[in-house]
Parts: C-alpha cells; structure tokens; sequence
C-alpha cells in the first residue's frame, strides 16, 4: 500500500463508508484507516428500522457490513490501525498512526463516538464484571438475573428493550425524571412488563464481591440514599466524540465535536469531519451517510481546484 492518498478518511463506520463510496467512484485514490472492524457502532443495533431501503428493518452487524463490501468493491483501500495524530505537512496532511504514517491532500475526520463513563467508585473496578457499555455485547450473560441501566435516553432504552429478552428485571435509572429517548421507544419501554424506571435517581458507586452484586443509589430530590441488588448494570449515558488526535488543529466545540459548516469542511482547508463527530450531528446512520457523501465531494472540489 502506498502511504500517500488523495483522501486518508478516519473511521469505518457508516460516514466513513460513504465517503469512501463517494470518493472512489470519483476515482480518487482513498484509504480509510478503521481502529477496530468495518461498520461501526451501528454493528451494536439489532436491529435498524429508520434507515431507508429496508422495509422490514435489518440487523446492524448486516447494515454495516453490506456498507462496507460496496466501498471495497470500488476499491476503497483500508488499513487496520489506530490514528494518533493528525498534522499538516505543507500543503499536505498527515495522518500518524500504530501501523506508520499516511500522506494525504484531503483528510475526512469520521471517528464517531465513545461512550461517556458515570466516573463513581467501583466502574472501572467491575469492567467485564458486571459493568458493561454494551447490551448487544453482554445482555446475554445476565440471563434470568436483575440488571440495571443508567440513562434516559435513545441508547438507554435499546439497552433495556434489549435486555427484557434475557434478564428477569431491567431497572433503568434516571437522573431526571422525563427520558430523552424518542416517543416510540419510550412506549415500547412502558409495555414492556419487566422494564421498571427509578426517576430523580443517580448511582454513587457500583457494589460488589468480584462481580457486581448491586448500586448505591442517591435520590438527587430528596438526597435518600437506597441500595439495589443487581447482577449488570449497562451504562448509557452520553457519548464523547473521538476527537482526540485532532485536539489543537481542529475547532471544536466545549463538547468536543468538529464544528464544521454545511459543505462539512472544518476550519482547516482540505480537512472535513462527518457523521457522529461533527457538531450538530442528529447521531443516526441515514445522517453519519449524507455527511460521508458531502464531505466526499468537497474533498473533490478541493482537489480539483489544486489541478
Ligand atoms: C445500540 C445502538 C443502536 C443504534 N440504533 C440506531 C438506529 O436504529 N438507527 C440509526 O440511525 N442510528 C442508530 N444508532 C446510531 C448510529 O450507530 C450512529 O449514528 C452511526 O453509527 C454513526 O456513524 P459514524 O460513522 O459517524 O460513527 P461510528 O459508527 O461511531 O464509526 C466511527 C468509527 O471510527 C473508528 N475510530 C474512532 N477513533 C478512531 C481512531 N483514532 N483511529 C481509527 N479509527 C477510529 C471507530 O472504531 C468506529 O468504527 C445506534 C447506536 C447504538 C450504539
């Protein structure tokens, strides 16, 4: 593989796919360079059922692997390896990362998110052990048994919809007392007779013998303080952009998100984000696309305008 690119694109989930769709069928000589597996978080949804073209929903792990045979089968090259940093070199860009250094003209930014942490006593603790950020991942070891989730919005409620499947009881606890999550996600939630809501409710600390064993509940009305007995507790409670081997080269926003403009081009000429990193992204797949196909064609813009 060469290590000089007309497009480097950081991120193989759905935004990065698309701009490597977008960019080879432009015939422009693109790498997209991916930390983990090709697809994405969108691969952690059982199913999707708002991305178009798909009447009868389709899993995630599909959704995101059909993405990606279709911008392999235009050629898009892609490297496993983790971007460490993201520099100019001139008129050029260079992206640092675990498997060496790749040189670009245009660099699409599309790295996503990862998940927040609650940051009480205990978390880090029972990592794997009770703890989880990932229902689809871990919901089926807690079958039969108590969970809890942390959170009140979409995330939270696919987790508990999930979770119902497998676990006797799934607690999710609020910190306010209305959920953010979409109407029709929170009536599934309502119905469904072993999801039970502990509102004004935040966790001090997950509790445990080697494994979680419960949580130490504050209510933040009253300052009550409760213990629940619980086997997991899933975690969703926001999401930090991957942002961080663009610190200091790119603006961003107090929350860490690419601000970018409508043709999504950053601050820095040749640069883009797209998807769920960019600021003000509505952090859904037919979006992270749309943002993949537009930075795409700026980046073609860019380079014709160099020729
Ligand atoms: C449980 C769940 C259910 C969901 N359900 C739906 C749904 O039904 N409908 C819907 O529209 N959306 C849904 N979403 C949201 C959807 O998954 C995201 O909006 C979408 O995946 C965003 O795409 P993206 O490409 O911007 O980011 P991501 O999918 O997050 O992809 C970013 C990629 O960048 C990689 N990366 C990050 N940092 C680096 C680095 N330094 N070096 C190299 N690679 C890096 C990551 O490994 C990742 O593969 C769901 C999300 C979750 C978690």
């Amino acid at each position: 593989m060469d290590g000089s690119f007309e497009v480097v694109i950081i991120g193989g989930g759905p935004a990065g796919l698309s701009a490597g769709i977008y960019a080879t069928r432009s015939r422009l000589n693109a790498l997209l360079v991916e930390k983990m597996f090709l697809g994405g978080q969108i691969a952690n949804a059982e199913v999707v059922e708002n991305y178009p073209g798909f009447p009868d929903g389709i899993s995630g792990a599909e959704l995101g692997s059909l993405m990606a045979n279709q911008a392999q089968r235009w050629g898009l090259q892609t490297a496993i390896a983790e971007v460490q940093r993201l520099e100019l070199n001139g008129a050029g860009r260079s992206v640092l990362t675990t498997e060496g250094r790749f040189d670009a003209k245009t660099v699409i930014v599309a790295g996503g998110t990862e998940h927040r942490k609650l940051g009480v006593p205990g978390e880090d603790q029972y990592l794997g052990k009770g703890v989880s950020y990932c229902a689809m991942c871990d919901g089926a070891f807690f079958r039969d048994q108590p969970v809890a989730v942390v959170g009140g919005g979409n995330v939270a409620l696919y987790d508990a919809l999930f979770l119902a499947r497998f676990a006797s009881k799934v607690i999710v606890i609020h910190r306010r007392d209305q959920l953010r999550a979409t109407k029709i996600l929170q009536e599934r939630a309502f119905e469904q007779a072993k999801i039970e809501f502990l509102w004004d409710t935040v966790v001090d600390s997950v509790e445990g013998d080697g494994k979680v064993g419960g949580l130490a509940l504050r209510d933040v009305r009253t300052g009550s303080r409760s213990d629940l007995a619980v086997a997991g507790v899933f975690v969703a409670v926001g999401l930090r952009p991957n942002t961080g081997f663009c610190e200091g080269l790119l603006d961003l926003t107090p929350e860490g998100f690419v601000k970018v403009n409508a043709n999504m081009e950053t601050g820095v000429p040749g640069i883009y984000a797209a998807g769920d990193i960019r600021s003000g992204s509505p952090r859904q797949v037919v979006c992270a696309v749309g943002d993949g196909a537009i930075a795409a064609i700026s980046a073609e813009n860019y380079l014709a305008a160099l020729v």
